[in-house]
């Protein structure tokens, strides 16, 4: 049985949460062009002007941004470190990270950071929308307040309640290196398939304890940013040849191969494949 928690708001003599947001773009900022009608990132002032009710919050905020916005399918291991190094630098000075992302690569990117940032002890949580804020009916401005609840939550004595690089969107908190976009749609656009969410937003956020991570005892605070990009990801499917996997196997500068198999790792035992990876590995 999950032991569950209700964030805390902070006591009135506790002093107000000091939250960063880190902006890099994606639908959660995007504005219609009235020329064009194309979707345009627009500025964090305006972002913050259309969610007046943020100041409610009472938190001390904050801001750094990818200067320009992007669109999440620009994400790559460079834009990476930049992000985990505009919150490893400003760590002591916050007591948490709300990052404002496009939903395409957030899990990647959720990913990344908690590989970058490891036995990070405060809540970096990574949030985006479906709707752009500013729309008649969105989720952006939901998302937005929520994640910085979830960033400013506390247990009972006091410590951060999440300790770990988080998404935030809809309805769940899930973890980020579990977290898979699965819907491009539904204001519950992540899932994650192997680990439960770790907190339900619904009228009260409901913090699983039991299930969040925390720093390793004595292990310190280490970001990283360096993150190998020479690798290929080959898809196997019924009927994928010698001629196709080959070649990404041999492509100039290619260091390694992920294999995504079939089931629980499964993947055909035809000679071809199977001598692809003697001769090559
Ligand atoms: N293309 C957008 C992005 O990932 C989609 C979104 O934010 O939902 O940046």
């Amino acid at each position: 049985m999950t032991a569950n928690t209700t964030a805390s708001t902070a006591a009135p003599s506790a002093p107000a949460p000091r939250i960063l947001i880190v902006y890099t773009g994606g639908t959660i900022g995007m504005t219609e062009d009235l020329a064009t009608g194309a979707l345009v990132p627009f500025s964090f002032d305006h972002l913050m002007k259309n969610v007046p009710k943020i100041g409610r919050l009472g938190y001390e905020l904050d801001h750094v941004e990818l200067d320009p916005p992007i669109d999440s399918s620009n994400m790559s291991p460079a834009v990476w470190a930049q992000v985990a190094k505009m919150i490893a630098d400003a760590y002591d000075d916050f007591d948490g990270f709300v990052v404002l992302h496009g939903t395409d690569t957030m899990a990647y990117t959720a990913s990344a950071l908690s590989f970058m940032l490891p036995n990070v002890a405060k809540p970096v949580i990574l949030t985006g929308s479906q709707l752009p804020i500013g729309e008649i009916r969105e989720d952006g401005t939901e998302n937005l307040i929520t994640a910085l609840q979830i960033a400013a939550a506390r247990t009972a004595d006091g410590a951060p309640m999440v300790q770990e690089v988080a998404i935030s969107f809809g309805r769940h908190l899930w973890r980020g290196n579990r977290s898979t976009k699965v819907s491009s749609t539904n204001f519950g656009a992540f899932r994650s398939f192997n680990y439960p969410p770790l907190a339900n937003m619904d009228l009260h956020i409901d913090f699983h304890e039991r299930l969040l991570l925390r720093p390793a005892p004595g292990k310190a605070f280490a970001p990283a940013y360096a993150m190998e990009g020479a690798v290929a990801v080959a898809f196997l499917y019924p009927g994928v040849t010698e001629a196709v996997l080959r070649p990404q196997l041999e492509a100039p500068g290619v260091k390694g191969l992920v294999l995504r198999t079939f089931g629980a790792g499964n993947a055909p035992t035809e000679q071809w494949f199977t001598d692809l990876g003697g001769e090559t590995v």
